[in-house]
């Protein structure tokens, strides 16, 4: 048992399972671990000002701060425990390297300190205060908003540490037992570095969280109703289904009628137009003289818009295989001279729309035309440009896949990137690996990423068109 399967059995008992027994072949890497080590290491030796050293030698040479430590002990119950501490923070008090002490201290991504947070020093204090031979009656989280270091303390109360315990015993039972249940909270899968390996089980096994709008509590209710599956879902009479859904008050049947098409899209592999307006036809009518598409690569912890990217079509129907594709590199925070020039891209062509997939690109546009002090008009209007093709799609169509995000529909369509298992999250990685060591190439994977992102927008833009007259 350590701190690890700790941390993952307080996100989901499944994991902690896979991390202990689960053939790694099929973990894939996350980059988000990846983003959260950088960040962790640059914060923490912030925070001991550079005084940090690795292991045991660090703690008897009495630096600052200490990481790479390890405490294996014989915890409870014959029950062998080890501890990883993220940070060890050098404190005054007597231990048996002298008159000093340390704390634990972890490092937290956001502003919320969650139970993980407290969990983890709760352990660490438990297994440090025997190898130290001194009380810790206290850890630290520590994070990091707009460059500005914060550190809030935590009490270890008797309280904290009786929670831990228990929790150990059930996860000490659970590695020993069966893989447990995919978690029905799905939305914690999506930073799971298992997320393939679940996915592909809930498939196969038709799990209704599978379908997109149903989450654990709708999943619960159907369960309740006698509605277990996927393929029993799709079976369903809208009336007797809108019946059962009474917690969506007057939705209800609206509800049922989505929840039904989608299992039977998903079920069956089929796509089903939803819609009885003209948005296709109108996207048509407004693109057909020429339009951009746009999309952007953000830090959103830091707030910070790195790329702008816009691929320049003057001609819908032209074919080529790579159209303009202009990227705009915003390197440092609020940088007027990047803000300018998108917003000249964008006024050269006055009529054109701006297609992009997800609210993100319009927001951002409204902030730079506030940033460059924009009338009220000026900005209505630029942003009475923008298309969102997500809510295009979600409205007119229900498609045959988990979820509607971009890479979801476009692998679905038969779009690829040329970069293999690229995401946003892998671009903000790149972005981090660029701040660090100041390389081009990390700046020319996430343009290349970046254009591939628009012309997977732009092949949605197509697909929708060519599609605007099919009715099921
Ligand atoms: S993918 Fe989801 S269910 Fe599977 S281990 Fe991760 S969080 Fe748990």
């Amino acid at each position: 048992m350590n701190t690890l399967y700790l941390k993952s059995f307080i996100r989901c008992k499944r994991k902690a399972w896979l991390d202990f027994k689960g053939n790694k072949s099929f973990e894939i890497w996350s980059p988000h671990k990846a983003i959260d080590k950088i960040h962790q290491y640059q914060i923490f030796s912030e925070f001991c000002n550079g005084d940090i050293y690795t292991g045991l030698k660090g703690c008897e040479k009495g630096s600052q701060g200490v990481i790479g430590f390890k405490i294996k002990e014989n915890f409870f119950k014959n029950i062998t425990a080890e501890i990883n501490p993220q940070l060890l923070v050098k404190t005054l008090g007597i231990s048996k390297w002298g008159t000093y002490k340390y704390l634990p201290a972890v490092y937290k991504l956001g502003n919320k300190t969650t139970k993980e947070h407290l969990l983890d020093l709760a352990f660490t204090s438990i297994l440090l205060e025997n190898f130290q031979e001194s009380k810790v009656n206290k850890g630290l989280v520590i994070s990091s908003f707009r460059g500005k270091i914060n550190v809030e303390e935590i009490y270890l109360n008797k309280k904290l540490r009786k929670k831990v315990l228990n929790i150990l015993m059930s996860l000490n039972q659970s590695l020993e037992g069966f893989i447990p249940e995919i978690t029905q909270d799905r939305k914690k899968c999506t930073i799971c570095s298992w997320q393939n390996f679940c996915d592909k089980e809930a498939k196969e096994k038709r799990y209704l969280t599978d379908i997109d709008g149903i989450g654990s509590k709708t999943a619960l209710l159907l369960k309740i109703n006698g509605i277990s599956d996927i393929k029993k879902l799709a079976s369903y009479s809208e009336k007797e289904l809108g019946d059962k859904l009474f917690k969506f008050n007057n939705q209800k049947y609206e509800k049922a009628s989505k929840f039904i098409k989608q299992a039977k899209a998903y079920f069956y592999g089929k796509s089903f137009y939803i819609s009885s307006n003209n948005d296709s036809y109108d996207l048509l009518s407004k693109i057909d003289k020429g339009f951009y598409i746009f999309d952007i690569e953000s830090n959103p912890d830091s707030k910070h818009d790195f790329l702008f990217g816009f691929l320049i079509k003057n001609n819908f129907l032209s074919k080529e295989k790579h159209p303009i594709y202009k990227p705009v590199l915003n390197l440092k925070n609020y940088k007027e001279e990047a803000y300018k020039e998108i917003i000249n891209i964008l006024s050269s062509n006055k009529e054109w729309p701006v297609l992009h997939y997800g609210e993100t690109e319009k927001i951002a546009i409204i902030n730079i035309g506030k940033k460059l002090n924009f009338s009220f008009e000026e900005v209505d209007l630029l942003q009475s440009r923008f298309v969102d093709l997500h809510i295009l799609i979600r409205s007119s169509w229900i498609l045959p896949t988990k979820n509607y995000s971009l890479k979801t529909v476009s692998n679905w369509l038969g779009f690829e990137w040329e970069q293999k298992n690229v995401s946003g999250s892998k671009a903000l990685y790149w972005w981090n690996q660029y701040q660090i060591t100041g390389k081009e190439i990390f700046l020319k994977k996430i343009i290349k990423y970046n254009k591939y992102d628009c012309l997977a927008t732009l092949n949605i833009a197509e697909w929708l068109i060519k599609n605007k007259s099919k009715k099921n």
